[in-house]
């Protein structure tokens, strides 16, 4: 089988983005900053019911600023998923704080609770409380903030949201990115919406959103001359990304539609397979951003590493989850609480092409490679 390779998750652009794009440039606002990026951050925090919205170069940005405006720094500690891309734990990094990795509900891959708690409860007895408990929303799941909010505030602790991946996804009703004290955003190329590289502070906390857009402009002292008593970062969305982004944002839903979409039809498709489940369990609240399945390799066809190369041969990208932090050698020796399953779902996860950009014809094709690989008729 031939043709275009057909990718996990492509952007989604077309006549609307390149419009808005075109009036931002002809606007001459091609700085960083502009009245595209105040147009983005209302609308964002409009959609997600946040009072502040902060426009940021980058998800990762996001979470920095985040850490550093509730103070995180050498000596803290960050209890955060280990089932989740590096991007977090190295935000915790950057501050110089120590992280402490969660294990997941093997179902979702989202922080186990109960792990949690007894994680929260073995830093409280050693003297040293956990600062700021940083959980992520895995693959447009949102995790449950029912529970999690509820032991945080138990243990005196401040919940900081990783929502890089599940904008338009929401939990009890309420829209991802709005619990805790704060949440990020990502808009990185391959997330459900994208300003090329972008992300995005949300927060109801005026003083946090306020200290977040001054660190992100090299903490400039409002005079005229250039003063500074912090170190700042050069963190802020360009204008012309933000004007992508509000493109991106009317067509949010669709993209959400087109992706639940693709979700249905492999859930349909691996009905008629042994050993062979949709990740993630129930997902009406979910964004369905990534689509993954997890291969038993005692009742599959074929284990899911065997199936990847399959699919690789007809020329379709397909990828394991994410490797879990506790594996990585950078964060060899960093306190973690596990108890298997996300090195279980790294074993036997696949993520599947996704994309609301997929055309029905790459669709289709994935779907005989499928087929043929696992012999399905
Ligand atoms: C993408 C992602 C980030 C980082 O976002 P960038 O915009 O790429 O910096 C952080 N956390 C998670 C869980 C992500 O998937």
């Amino acid at each position: 089988m031939s043709g275009d390779r057909v990718l996990m998750s492509t952007p989604d652009v077309g006549q609307v983005e390149e419009d808005y794009v075109v009036a931002a440039m002809r606007s001459g606002w091609i700085a960083p900053l502009g009245p595209d990026v105040d147009a983005f951050e209302q609308e964002m925090s409009a959609r997600i019911g946040v009072q502040h919205a902060v426009a940021l170069s980058s998800g990762t940005a996001a979470l920095h600023l985040g850490l550093l405006g509730l103070g995180v720094g050498p000596g803290d500690i960050v209890v955060t998923s280990t089932m989740t891309f590096a991007a977090t734990a190295n935000a915790v990094m950057y501050t110089g704080a120590t992280p402490y990795f969660i294990d997941c509900d093997p179902e979702t891959g989202n922080m186990d609770p109960g792990l949690l708690r007894s994680g929260l409860v073995e830093l409280k007895a050693a003297g040293t409380p956990a600062k700021v408990v940083l959980p992520v929303d895995l693959l447009g799941k949102a995790v449950d903030y029912t529970t999690i909010s509820q032991i945080c505030a138990e243990f005196e602790t401040t919940l900081l949201c990783d929502a890089a991946e599940s904008l338009g996804a929401t939990h009890g009703g309420q829209a991802a990115g709005s619990f805790g004290v704060a949440s990020a955003f990502s808009f990185n190329g391959n997330k459900i919406m994208t300003t090329s590289g972008g992300g995005m502070l949300l927060t109801d906390d005026r003083a946090m959103a306020d200290n977040a857009r001054y660190l992100a402009t090299q903490a400039r002292q409002p005079v005229v001359h250039y003063e500074h008593v912090d170190v700042g970062y050069n963190y802020r969305l360009s204008n012309l990304l933000a004007a992508l982004g509000r493109a991106q944002l009317t067509r949010l839903d669709e993209m959400i539609a087109q992706r639940r979409q693709w979700r249905d039809e492999y859930r349909q498709f691996f009905r008629q397979v042994p050993g062979i489940e949709i990740f993630g369990g129930e997902d009406a609240e979910d964004n369905c951003w990534l689509t993954s399945i997890v291969v038993d390799p005692d009742l599959a066809p074929m284990t899911a590493e065997k199936l990847r190369e399959q699919l690789n041969v007809a020329n379709i990208e397909t990828r394991p989850l994410w490797k879990p932090m506790h594996l990585q050698p950078i964060f060899e020796g960093k306190p973690a609480l596990v108890n298997g399953s996300s090195e279980m779902l790294f074993d036997r996860g696949l993520t599947l092409p996704s994309g609301s950009a997929m055309s029905r014809d790459s669709m289709n094709r994935v779907l005989a490679a499928l087929s043929d690989a696992l012999g399905v008729r």
